[in-house]
């Protein structure tokens, strides 16, 4: 290479508009460039007409598909790297929420055009998610379209020991990780419908774009919890899924709900029961497992709450801190006053 190409492409590297001077142009150039990585428990990974996987001796595959939507799952312009993190992170969520180990994903991606900076940050931030969690992209499709984006995952458990919904029984504590509601307050302050302090509203708005799914801590569960669900549509929602399927209510206690210092001073506990894209853990577990969830929690440093108790009622109820009942909406607008 002549001196004065190779000077020009340190320039526009040193511009960052080197990937703008990539043409793409097939569909295989495009895979290969941006989602071929090596494998690190795959039989057979992309490139063939489809995988394979071998999967361990006495285990179950747990599978989970979620599909996110430019317009109704992000808003348009959202940083491609923060897209690629939370669109595999979110299929961690319910791979964790069984109380199994992620391991596989494919990826179905439909783009409006090539855009080589975009698709670069959007794999980086997918690949970040996935090294953190040991993941492996085996496959998928890529097709010309609106902008969206299906991820299926797999994960791997020992036979039998996956968490149910349907597992809940009375007289078991309720848990949740980590706070609830921030994801949702970050997306009313996008939205310009809330403000909040700066320092809060960068907690919430990372909360919202770059979650963090709960794997290690999902992982510890299977010995202790009865029934377990990811927190993505709101508390109260996923709680209804739980208590549904194992044919049991429950009580909460609502100065024990963890969550930010602006939702308990203004009592805006909306955000928390029923703010959606929060991706924690909510399960529930015999009482005399309450120390050993206390201590997962230290080990895995992730804060665990018990929020509740599962009983014999028909409903869900809340109770504040004189036991009284607290009025709620299932979805929706609420008020504590
Ligand atoms: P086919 O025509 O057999 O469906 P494709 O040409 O669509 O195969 O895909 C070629 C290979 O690239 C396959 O292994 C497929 O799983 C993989 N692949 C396609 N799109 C993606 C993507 N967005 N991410 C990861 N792998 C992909
Ligand atoms: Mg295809």
């Amino acid at each position: 290479m002549g001196l004065l190409l190779k000077l020009i492409l340190i320039l526009l590297k040193l511009l960052g508009l080197k990937n703008k001077s990539i043409m793409i142009t097939s569909e295989f150039e495009l895979i290969k460039r941006y989602f071929t990585k090596k494998n690190r428990q795959t039989k057979l990974g992309i490139g063939d007409d489809a995988a394979i996987i071998q999967i361990q001796k006495n285990h179950e595959l747990v599978i989970s598909s979620d599909m996110l939507v430019e317009g109704i799952h992000f808003i348009k312009n959202t940083n491609p790297s923060h897209l690629g993190w939370k669109s595999l992170a979110v299929n961690l969520s319910d791979i964790s929420a069984m109380g199994a180990q992620p391991k596989w994903a494919t990826l179905s991606i439909s783009l409006p055009k090539v855009d080589p900076i975009w698709l670069k940050k959007f794999s980086q931030g997918f690949f970040k998610c996935a090294k953190k969690f040991n993941i492996d992209l085996i496959g998928g499709d890529t097709t010309k379209g609106p902008l969206s984006i299906s991820i299926t995952i797999m994960g791997e458990i020992k036979k039998n020991k996956s968490l149910l919904r349907s597992g809940a029984q009375i007289g078991d504590d309720i848990w949740v990780t980590g706070e609830l509601g921030n994801a949702s307050m970050g997306l009313a302050c996008l939205q310009r419908k809330l403000k909040l302090s700066p320092t809060l509203k960068t907690k919430c708005i990372k909360s919202l774009q770059t979650p963090v799914p709960k794997v290690f801590f999902g992982l510890t569960l299977p010995r202790y919890a009865k029934s377990c669900i990811d927190v993505s549509d709101g508390l109260i929602q996923d709680l209804t899924h739980i208590t549904k399927s194992s044919k049991v209510g429950a009580t909460l206690f609502i100065e024990k709900i963890p969550c930010n210092a602006a939702i308990k001073t203004s009592k805006k506990y909306h955000y928390a029961l029923n703010g959606g894209d929060d991706y924690e853990l909510l399960f529930t577990a015999p009482k005399k497992y309450s120390s050993h969830i206390q201590k997962i929690s230290k080990k895995t440093k992730i804060i665990t709450t018990r929020i509740g108790v599962i009983t014999n009622q028909p409903s869900i109820s809340i109770l504040d801190r004189h036991g009284k009942l607290v009025s709620f909406k299932n979805k929706g607008y609420d008020h504590f006053a």
